[in-house]
């Protein structure tokens, strides 16, 4: 079928039904490509749990900001992390404040700072889901060949399948899934298919582009109208069933799955990765924070942002009290955060 024709029945009569974009990627995409729109007003675009920095806990920034202030260590981070708020403050405030904080573009950077100051110990924040977990895990590999012992892993990654788990099993409006397009290359496209059949729920792992993810929508249609719910591979030409066997093994040897803490939604069983028992000389604290439960308690309602419960304007917050130059949550600092994309293509 041509583009034209799923545009017109996109736009038609259709019953009512609710479709989670998982990745924040997709949710930009949509944006910039003007989807919501094309779409009849039945079909409704939801955002997911997708950007891993809206979902790091407060507690981690604390316990980051907590190594920059220790002597002799010295915090790196990507930049995207330095305004997520802690209980305090964000990063970027407390280096403001005399911490010692600083932005790297790749953590392989570490080794080379690690080498060339023995007298300093680096602490590496990791935050990410599948797709960038595998460059930590080399990470670690390169840090254990070498014999650095300056170097520390302050984690917070995490697995997207239990998230989805999690929002399958609380939540019975969603009727289908556009499936993260970077997350499957790693995990592969049968990786929903318990999912999918457990929870009656199809799923459509979508590439980025604004005509890949109307395919993905005009498949999901289908297949709730249809009482199908199966899993679609859309990608494949990046995303294979079976999805990345090395970079799974590399997660694998390097990780063990336990409980973690996401922003706004509490503790998901299973759903943090932690260094294993024979790299865990490496962790700086991370699975201390795994069931943090000290939330300053906010008016921010990421939480029901990233379940796809409200939308980003039904924030009493968002563009007033909460904008990108002063965000109030972590959906607004990043730049594929729900409410960071709301902003940037509704308040201009
Ligand atoms: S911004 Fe980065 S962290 Fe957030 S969804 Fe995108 S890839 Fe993930
Ligand atoms: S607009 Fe700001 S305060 Fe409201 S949910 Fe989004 S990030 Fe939180």
């Amino acid at each position: 079928m041509n583009l034209d024709k799923i545009l017109k029945e996109l736009a038609g009569d259709h019953q009512e039904l609710k479709i989670m974009e998982v990745c924040g990627t997709h949710t930009s995409s949509i944006f910039k490509n003007g989807i919501r729109s094309l779409l009849s007003p039945e079909i409704r675009l939801i955002s997911g749990p997708g950007c891993p920095v809206c979902v790091t806990p407060a507690s981690y920034i604390d316990k980051a900001i907590e190594w920059a202030l220790t002597p002799n260590c010295v915090l790196l981070t990507f930049g995207d992390m330095m305004k997520v708020p802690g209980s305090e403050k964000s990063l970027s405030e407390a280096k403001a404040d005399g911490a010692r904080v600083e932005i790297m573009y790749s953590p392989q950077e570490a080794l080379k700072k690690a080498a060339a100051n023995p007298e300093l110990t680096y602490v590496i924040a990791c935050v990410g889901f599948e797709t960038t977990i595998p460059s930590y895990a080399l990470v670690i590999e390169q840090t254990e060949r070498s014999g650095l012992t300056n170097i520390k892993f302050l984690t917070a990654l995490r697995k997207v399948m239990p998230a989805l788990d999690f929002i399958c099993a609380t939540d019975n409006e969603i009727s289908a899934f556009i499936a993260p397009g970077h997350v499957s290359t790693i995990l592969g496209s049968q990786a929903y298919a318990d999912l999918a059949e457990q929870y009656m729920k199809p799923f459509a792992v979508a590439g980025f582009e604004g005509e890949h993810i109307l395919i993905a929508i005009y498949d999901l249609v289908k297949q709730v109208e249809n009482h199908k719910h199966e899993v679609h591979n859309l990608y494949p030409s990046v995303v294979k069933p079976e999805g990345n066997a090395v970079a799974l093994a590399y997660i694998s040897n390097y990780f063990e799955s336990g409980p973690a803490f996401w922003r706004g939604i509490g503790v998901i069983e299973d759903s943090g990765l932690y260094l294993n028992q024979k790299y865990r000389k490496y962790d700086a604290g991370s699975a201390d924070l795994a069931g943090d439960a000290a939330q300053k308690t906010t008016n921010c309602r990421c939480g029901e942002v990233i379940l796809g419960k409200i939308n980003p304007d039904e924030c009493p917050m968002f563009g007033k009290a909460c904008t990108p130059a002063k965000a109030q949550g972590p959906c607004m600092v990043s730049s594929e955060g729900t409410c960071g994309i709301w902003f940037r293509f509704t308040k201009k």
